[in-house]
């Protein structure tokens, strides 16, 4: 992570290729003073796998030359169209990248701006800015897709908590650099426990955060305090995510998600309409289904019915990915690949570095450009893609096309996941403990309660003592820590003893 010299975060760097480069703030060139600014090297994989050793092999301030960078964009799509269209569409674009091939000149730097002109009769006018969403959708305009940017963070998977509170600040402090970039860009991200690790950690970081937030351009979202599993915890706990997570929310912004957010977990309890309901939360998003191994779920909109017949409206994003790389492919099957198009036209791609977090990269953006610039000279085979809406607007569509849902197809019952079946089984001891844990909260609320009611002048109900404790068992419910697909060291060094300490209180109190 690169901090200023003042400590501020101002963006994450990822080897391998996949976010190398930091941009120097404009201001830092334009004063003609000196200006420090420190790199904290992690010696780690993006998936926290080590390796035997660990270099930094190269280090070099460079120009860049924008024009050129933006014809290896223009000339990457203009590519894809070739071999992914159909029909004249295709075979105009492979003639566009013939003659951009037989003009470019790497010993003539002006051969640049001759190719580009040329990639504008196949691309439009306007991507080099914001303009191309502005555009008219013309053929493509009855198959939308919404593109949204994202970095799924794992809370706990192949590293431990203490790394996520700094992929969080890495991840986040990146998106930043991205919305001042970018004017259109929209980045959404969730979770009541990730937003207190930062207010905790990265308070300044926080700030800009929440600035943005109001902004409209940093997008909170999902309701629960993480994204937790929702099958083996107890219907209480159920609750208290929510309730931990929209009491958050709303105490640090002023507002509360009305969609549960859960794209990556392991199959979903058929209580969750009516609990998502209760919360304020008519909207539901998730993509895991798609990794079934034997049937492939029918729908990708449609309602969903709980157990009291309680619904909440649920888009699948066709791209069957939280974690799309913005490739002309990616927004193509976020219709082809929608499997109920006959009841609407619209699918939500969610693009950028995730599981490991990190988010959209400013190559996602201007490809995203171009794929939308194109789509018109794509006569209806390409969707049209947008960039700057937000999840919400996503959803009001759908409800305002689908005479609130009444046209799409329900689905009653759980949402059961045809994989990841070992994760009732797997770590046993941490389902022991969650059990434990969830029965003595029980009973020390119960007491607690009667204590205050029934002896008021000595006893004052531990409020803050008591939401700690169910911030650690939510905290531990997350989608790979109780199902058991987390490493061993996550067990050991965080959630055993986290939990040893909760029954602890639990027992004292
Ligand atoms: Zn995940």
């Amino acid at each position: 992570m690169v901090f200023r010299e003042d400590g501020l975060p101002l963006q994450g760097m990822t080897g391998g290729n996949e976010r190398p480069e930091f941009d120097f703030p404009k201001s830092w060139y334009d004063d003609g003073e000196e200006h420090v600014f420190y790199i904290e090297m992690g010696c780690n994989g993006m998936f926290g796998a080590a390796r035997p050793s660990y270099q930094l092999h190269r280090c070099e301030v460079q120009v860049i030359n924008w024009e050129a960078r933006a014809l290896y964009y223009d000339f990457w799509m203009i590519g894809d169209a070739a071999r992914e269209l159909n029909g004249a569409t295709k075979y105009k674009a492979k003639e566009v990248a013939n003659r951009i091939m037989d003009v470019f000149d790497e010993t003539d730097e002006g051969s640049i701006a001759k190719c580009r002109a040329i990639a504008r009769e196949y691309l439009g006018d306007n991507v080099d800015s914001d303009k191309v969403f502005k555009e008219e959708p013309g053929m493509s305009k009855y198959n939308a897709v919404y593109a949204v940017g994202n970095c799924h963070i794992d809370t706990a998977w192949l590293w431990d908590f203490d790394t996520s509170k700094t992929k969080v600040a890495r991840s986040w402090s990146t998106q930043l650099r991205l919305i001042e970039k970018y004017p259109e860009y929209v980045f959404a991200a969730s979770a009541g426990q990730h937003f207190k690790w930062l207010l905790d950690y990265y308070p300044d970081l926080y700030k800009r955060v929440k600035t943005a937030v109001m902004q409209g351009r940093f997008i909170v979202l999902g309701g629960s305090w993480v994204e937790h599993d929702t099958n083996l915890p107890c219907g209480e706990s159920l609750i208290r995510q929510f309730l931990l997570g929209q009491r958050y929310f709303q105490n640090l912004f002023g507002f509360k998600s009305d969609i549960f957010w859960l794209p990556d977990s392991f199959g979903y309890s058929t209580q969750i309409p009516q609990i998502c309901r209760l919360c304020d939360m008519p909207n539901f998003l998730t993509q895991k289904l798609s990794w079934n191994n034997i049937n492939s779920f029918p729908e990708n909109s449609f309602n969903w019915v709980g157990i009291d017949t309680s619904q909440v409206l649920v888009h699948m994003p066709p791209a069957n990915t939280y974690t799309a790389a913005a490739n002309f492919g990616d927004v193509k099957r976020s219709i082809s690949g929608h499997h109920n198009l006959h009841n609407d036209q619209k699918g939500m791609l969610l693009y950028g570095m995730g599981d490991g977090g990190g988010g959209p990269t400013p190559e996602m953006v201007e490809k995203l450009r171009r794929i939308r610039g194109l789509a018109d000279n794509a006569r209806g085979e390409m969707p049209t893609v947008e960039v700057g809406c937000t999840v919400d607007d996503f959803y009001k569509k759908l409800r305002e096309d689908t005479d609130n849902g009444a046209k799409l197809p329900t689905w009653r019952g759980e949402l059961y996941l045809e994989y990841h079946r070992g994760t009732y089984t797997t770590q046993a001891k941490v389902k022991n403990f969650m059990r434990t844990v969830e029965i003595l909260i029980r009973d020390l609320e119960n007491l607690a309660t009667k204590a205050s009611v029934f002896n008021k002048k000595n006893y004052k109900y531990p409020h803050n003592e008591i939401e700690a404790l169910w911030q650690d068992i939510c905290l531990c419910q997350f989608h790979d820590v109780l199902p058991g697909s987390c490493i061993e060291k996550v067990y050991k060094e965080d959630v055993w003893p986290m939990l040893t300490k909760v029954i602890e209180k639990e027992l004292i109190h």
